[in-house]
């Protein structure tokens, strides 16, 4: 066998490549991981966790709302910015030091710089020119932030700046109607900035559900964020206040800022895998099978960059389910079918398995259970605001398919939902759980009445 300098070389050290590199080395093989940016990746350093911590800051506004309701009369409250910015930083720097030290107890080594692959078994390090070998090559580096070629782009913000604007803007607009879209968009709204969603298609959020999708745009207009869809720009012009969108329709719109989340891109530019053969999709993915094996064999991608189920979880589980295969003989392919997932929009949305639209088209008949009401937290004093839950069921059967949640805590709710419908769940085992009240989550086991399809018209 060919003498490497490694067992292992991982490029990216976020949430995929560090997991695959941590329980490789911790079988004992020898790894080495390098990184351009800051350990942790995009969930750590501009994803996931700076999103979750923005959030938290921006729903005090509705919470001091609601406080009023309930006979509060809360002191002036005022939202600092910087000092946001300050303690954010720092947290984030902590948990970037946790990966470092996980990475290092574990054994790994890490390269503080951007490598790429030289030839099947060879990778370089550009800022020192070292070439290292390894006996496999593991891709993790991601995906980025992608906009599209329009005059003025520019001058259009994505989610990494977001993260450390020196200030913040009075008014935004938030282009796109996806999950970075609808967070960002409750973010700066939360945080008192005048906010508009525009959004190219009928509905936000493609891809779930039509009922959530309807209720999640109207609840956000609720809650003060304008919301244009079927509208998509044309221009960005800067003006010595701020800027000018100008849209396809001919509209336009005026703002301290622009923000582009139009979808984010594989990060395989300049990495040398056209090079080395590895074959990539037409977006830039690298193409890999259940084992996240590329085409070539000491060659595999995890996470974002293979462009599957761009989920920091999904990463991490294909990360380890690699080193599994090739480190513990325990050869392991992560299973991609019922991953739930949640949009941390305001309120939040939760939801795993097939849509109403995928269930009728996969399964045929199905049964519909729908709930829309406004949580007890909110009539107390008369507040707007209202929950969705619906539940798919596949007709023959009774097993529950589809479960989709909006309002607060669905993100919670939705982890223990996707137990239950992973391991196959029916209707009538479901009403047999009883419920636990008073809580939101009761109404999903009580739900016994099938939604008719009259009432679709509803949803649309
Ligand atoms: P998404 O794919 O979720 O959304 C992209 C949005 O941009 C869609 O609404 C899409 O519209 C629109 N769009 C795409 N191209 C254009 C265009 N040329 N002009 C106008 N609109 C366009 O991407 P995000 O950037 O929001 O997020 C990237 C991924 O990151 C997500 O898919 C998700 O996997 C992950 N993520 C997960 C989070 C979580 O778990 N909470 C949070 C943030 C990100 P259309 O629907 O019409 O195609």
């Amino acid at each position: 066998m060919a003498d490497y300098d490694y067992d292992l070389f991982v490029i990216g050290a976020g949430s995929g490549g560090v997991r695959a590199a941590r329980v490789a080395a911790m079988s004992g093989a020898r790894v080495a991981v390098a990184e351009e940016y800051r350990v942790g990746g995009t969930c750590v350093i501009r994803g996931c966790v700076p999103k979750k911590f923005m959030v938290y800051a921006s729903e005090f506004s509705h919470q001091f709302q609601t406080a009023e309701g309930y006979g509060w009369s809360p002191s002036e409250a005022r939202f600092d910015w910087p000092t946001f910015l300050a303690a954010k930083d720092k947290e984030i720097a902590r948990l970037s030091g946790i990966y470092v030290t996980n990475l290092q107890n574990a054994g790994a080594e890490l390269a503080h710089e951007r490598a790429h692959v030289v030839d099947a078994h060879t990778v370089e390090l550009e800022k020192s020119g070292r070439r290292i070998t390894a006996q496999r090559i593991l891709i993790a580096t991601g995906g980025r932030p992608w906009k599209p070629e329009l005059p003025g782009v520019e001058h259009a913000i994505t989610s990494e700046e977001a993260f450390h604007l020196e200030t913040l803007p009075k008014s935004i607009v938030v282009a796109g109607g996806g999950f970075i879209a609808l967070e960002f968009a409750g973010i700066f709204n939360g945080l008192g900035v005048q906010t508009t969603l525009v959004h190219r298609g009928p509905n936000v959020l493609r891809g779930f559900d039509d009922h959530v999708r309807a209720h999640i745009a109207e609840e956000m207009e609720r809650r003060g964020i304008r919301v244009i869809l079927g509208c998509q720009h044309e221009s960005i012009e800067k003006t010595a206040n701020g800027h000018v969108s100008h849209m396809a329709d001919g509209s336009k719109l005026e703002s301290d800022l622009v923000m582009f989340a139009l979808g984010r891109a594989p990060y395989t530019a300049g990495l040398g895998l056209e090079s080395v053969g590895v074959k990539l999709s037409e977006n830039g993915a690298v193409v890999v099978d259940e084992y996240s094996r590329t085409n070539v064999p000491s060659i595999w991608a995890v996470g974002d960059v293979t462009d599957r189920i761009n989920l920091t979880p999904v990463a991490i589980r294909e990360g380890h389910a690699f080193a599994d295969t090739e480190f513990n003989n325990k050869p392991t392919s992560f299973d991609h079918e019922l991953v739930a997932s949640a949009v941390f929009s305001q309120p939040p949305v939760g939801a795993v398995g097939m849509t109403e639209a995928e269930a009728r088209h996969a399964l045929g008949k199905v049964d519909i259970y729908l709930s829309r009401f406004r949580p007890m937290k909110y009539t107390f004093f008369g507040g707007g605001e209202r929950c969705l839950i619906k539940l798919v069921v596949e007709a023959e059967t009774q097993k529950v398919v589809g479960c989709h949640i909006v309002g607060p805590d669905a993100p919670e709710i939705i982890q223990m939902a996707a137990i239950a419908i992973k391991m196959g769940v029916t209707k009538p085992q479901w009403d047999q759980t009883c419920a636990v009240h008073p809580t939101l989550a009761e109404e999903l086991v009580t739900m016994r009445e099938k939604y008719l399809p009259q009432e679709l018209g509803a949803a649309a």
